[in-house]
């Protein structure tokens, strides 16, 4: 008995100092990175008891691996503005990890835009799209260009820049690039443009989230959104609870958020509460999603118009603020970082039951281990927020066999997708003793998926 004790207590001690030790050398080579290092202190974290249980993922050097991106681009965009005047912005793609298929993950166009965030972005990439069980592997990309007060003409100008030296390195079985903060559907087509005029070939399936008239999917806008709601309703569900007669606040109100309230609504929530860089609304009444997508899909306006068409609602400067309302649910689907854990614990206190991210890594990791110590249901976004990447593989389907599915396909798959994501991660936190820990779940249901797949194709 004490000898199994003993081997026990070895195996666990050799674990432990081989996280810490790779993850030491992660820090010392990423020292400027703060949250590329929290992406991976945070997957991490959840890692000690697979590998005391799997010694083949130390023993294939796996960590060392796969916290290493397998490439990373950085370029330079050289434009000129309406004025004349040459402006440089700095472009990054991440090809993170190729191990389940082609590198897949959205461009991102914030002034914040670094290799930091990139890196962050492109790691998490390949859990969550492990995770979707479709074959895709992780990448990220962007720039720190800032979309904000640029003129059409501008925008157009600087996405094809970008594209013009992207478009070396991407093609629908290599790397396809999609969406995210910044980048819409007005940025996607002309990406599209860009690659289609310089690479002298239409490859449809090399970006995803195109315009329906030429190669996109149904449901694609709604899917992120849409998919972050079919995942928390399946956690409530399991609790016996459901979207009705809930309060809900969605910080954020770009293309996750509106369509997160979109369903949220259909589900029968009341959503009082969205926010954008400068502050937040709060509408007792429930958000009016019509005004919402006017201002932000037709005029690309500030949310702080809302009251001029809703004079009973407030508009408050400062966008933290949002936590501060009392809610049943808080999505977060801003951005990351945005929830530290001052908001949690005033979440906790006001009575908040689930939160699901809609964003990448809103959460700080201080904020999430409040959440999880006070029983709150917590959807990390790596999981709940899949499904905008699960519809783009299911657009590269349909480009690839040059067929267009029905929306209420679409739409089905997606809801089995996340259901299936849902279940493994329950199925992974249940397997090690972390039952009701989605984070862990999650963490280590799409870590096995690309470990045991890199095992297998060798030290490459
Ligand atoms: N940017 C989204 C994400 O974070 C979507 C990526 C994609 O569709 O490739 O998952």
């Amino acid at each position: 008995m004490a000898m199994i004790m003993e081997m026990e207590t070895h195996k666990f001690q050799t674990a432990k100092k081989y996280i810490e030790s790779v993850y030491d050398t992660v820090k010392e080579r990423n020292a400027n990175e703060p949250e590329f290092l929290q992406a991976v202190q945070e997957i991490f974290h959840s890692l000690l008891p697979v590998l005391v249980k799997n010694p083949k993922y130390m023993e294939n050097g796996i960590l060392e691996r796969i916290v290493e991106p397998e490439r990373m681009i950085s370029f330079r965009v050289p434009w000129v503005d309406d004025k004349g005047k040459v402006r440089v912005n700095r472009g990054f793609r991440v090809q993170f990890n190729g191990t389940l298929g082609p590198y897949k993950g959205g461009l991102r166009f914030h002034p914040s835009v670094n290799a930091s965030i990139i890196k962050f972005l492109g790691f998490e990439q390949t859990f969550k799209n492990a995770l979707t069980g479709q074959a895709i592997g992780g990448g990220k990309g962007g720039a720190d260009f800032d979309p904000k007060g640029k003129s059409e003409g501008e925008v157009m100008r600087f996405t094809q820049s970008f594209m013009t030296e992207l478009s070396k390195y991407i093609g629908s079985g290599i790397d396809v690039p999609a969406g995210d903060i910044g980048v819409g559907a007005r940025e996607i087509g002309y990406l599209f443009g860009q690659y289609r005029k310089v690479a002298g070939h239409y490859d449809a399936g090399v970006l995803t989230g195109k315009g329906i008239g030429y190669g996109g999917s149904l449901g694609r806008t709604e899917a992120t959104g849409y998919g972050l709601v079919y995942f928390v309703d399946e956690m409530l569900k399991d609790k016996g609870m459901s979207f009705e007669d809930k309060t809900v606040i969605v910080s954020g109100s770009g293309n996750v958020s509106i369509y997160a309230i979109e369903k949220a609504q259909e589900y029968g929530a009341k959503v009082v509460a969205c926010s954008d860089s400068n502050g937040y609304i709060y509408d007792e009444k429930g958000i009016c999603l019509d005004t919402l997508k006017h201002l932000k899909e037709v005029e690309r306006s500030r949310i702080s118009e809302y009251v001029n068409e809703h004079p009973h609602a407030k508009y408050i400067e400062g966008s933290d603020g949002i936590w501060t309302i009392p809610c049943d649910i808080a999505l977060p689907c801003a951005t990351q970082n945005e929830l530290n854990e001052k908001a949690a614990k005033t979440l906790v206190a006001n009575g908040v039951k689930a939160v699901g991210e809609g964003a990448n890594m809103p959460t700080t990791h201080n904020a999430a281990e409040v959440f999880l110590q006070n029983d709150v249901l917590y959807a990390p976004g790596k999981a709940s927020n899949a499904g905008g990447v699960a519809v783009s593989a299911l657009e590269m389907a349909q480009n690839s066999s040059r067929i267009a599915w029905p929306l209420e396909k679409v739409d089905a798959e997606l809801k089995k997708i996340m259901v299936n994501i849902y279940r493994s991660s329950v199925e992974a936190a249940e397997s090690y003793d972390l039952s009701g820990n989605f984070v862990a779940g999650a963490n280590i249901a799409g870590f096995t998926k690309v470990a045991d797949a890199m095992i297998v194709q060798g030290v490459i």
